[in-house]
């Protein structure tokens, strides 16, 4: 089973973190374009980034995990 395991890498703090153990995280971007005849361009983007255990406790990403899930019970 050598090398199957996949590694990713922690958007916090860099350190390569085996891939169960990583808390995937969708980050949804928003950056507008330089064109200013269009009025108000702006793109979505969704990127999923991966911190490691700590980094997500430290930056609170179960809490928002829980917030997101009960926001979308209740609508
Ligand atoms: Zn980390």
């Amino acid at each position: 089973m050598r090398g199957k395991e996949t590694a990713v890498t922690c958007d916090s703090c860099g350190r390569k973190v085996p891939r169960n153990k990583a808390v995937a995280y969708e980050r949804a971007i928003s950056f507008s374009t330089d064109l200013h005849n269009a009025n108000d361009v702006r793109f979505f983007e969704k990127r999923k980034v991966y911190y490691c255990i700590s980094c997500a406790k430290h930056r609170g990403i179960f809490e928002k995990k829980k917030e997101m899930a009960e926001r979308n019970r209740r609508f």
